[in-house]
């Protein structure tokens, strides 16, 4: 079958190589029917609002907003020039900060007829250890500041679940839905984060969102898929659509491992894939 990555990233957001030139030039080599360029919304629209965000090097994190303008025109120009050979997706992978959906949508307004969807992410968290990127590597010695990991888990996924019951955060897709296990952080009373997981999957199913099947996990420490099995077999019972996104942030990333996701998901009895067009979903078929 023809491969559709919805999330990848490209030197703009100053963490990731390659132009997105580069990306779309890859995913036609490996014959992919659609590229979804992804990259990290601005973080500067907050820092006025959250003081303690100057501790985060955001910076690094996302493109600074004066890009936004070319990023768009860039997608613009590259999805006509490459029309021929594969569809190129244009998109946003944004962080979800409570309260602060007045001043994104300030910004995101301008862009949003220009986008085909829009990947909802929660990477910062606001608890116990004060604000911090959980899956930057930096941040190791924050984890210590918590009894066990589970206290993280329950974190991130109270935050996740703000975010889709937030009416002003507009989002299509819930991205890596179990990401603090990125560093192989793994809980000790799995009942109970499976519940708050499962939980967060219903508000899912009831505000119609797709779930991304992320393959970055299988090349960071955890080795594994994001989200695990378990909680894909829950996807599956709820029937809520899913698509698979690579977060390539090399190039040679784009599709990681889609083949073996695939066959998983196929002996797992999904059949169809989400699609998107201007923030409308469609599916195709698995084969
Ligand atoms: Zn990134
Ligand atoms: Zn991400």
């Amino acid at each position: 079958m023809h491969f559709e990555d919805w999330h990848t990233h490209n030197s703009l957001c100053r963490h990731a190589v390659g132009s997105i030139e580069d990306y779309i030039k890859i995913a036609i080599d490996r014959g992919l029917n659609v590229i979804g360029i992804s990259d990290h919304f601005p973080y500067e629209y907050l820092s006025s609002e959250i003081p303690s965000l100057e501790d985060i090097p955001y910076e690094g994190y996302a493109m600074p907003t004066n890009n936004l303008e070319s990023y768009i025109l860039q997608l613009d120009n590259l999805s006509e020039k490459y029309k021929d050979q594969i569809h190129v997706r244009t998109a946003f992978e944004i962080d979800f900060f409570k309260h602060q959906d007045h001043l994104l949508n300030k910004y995101l307004n301008n862009y949003l007829t220009k986008l085909d969807y829009i990947l909802g992410s929660v990477h910062v968290l606001f608890g116990k250890a004060g604000i911090f990127a959980f899956d930057d590597g930096r941040f190791l010695n924050k984890y210590k500041e918590y009894d066990v990991n589970d206290e993280i888990f329950i974190e991130f996924y109270t935050s996740l679940q703000t975010m889709i019951k937030s009416p002003t955060f507009k989002l299509d897709i819930v991205t890596h839905f179990d990401l603090p296990k990125k560093f192989d952080k793994r809980v000790e009373d799995k009942e109970l984060v499976m519940e708050k997981a499962i939980e967060t999957l219903e508000l899912v199913k009831k505000r119609d969102l797709t779930v991304e099947i992320n393959t970055s996990g299988l090349r960071k420490k955890v080795k594994e898929q994001y989200p695990s099995l378990d909680i894909i077999k829950i996807i599956y019972d709820l029937d809520i659509p899913i698509l698979l996104g690579s977060d390539a942030h090399k190039p040679e990333e784009v599709a990681y491992e889609f083949k073996t996701m695939t066959k998983m998901l196929i002996s797992n009895n999904f059949t169809q894939f989400a699609h998107f067009e201007k923030r409308k979903r469609t599916f195709i078929e698995i084969d």
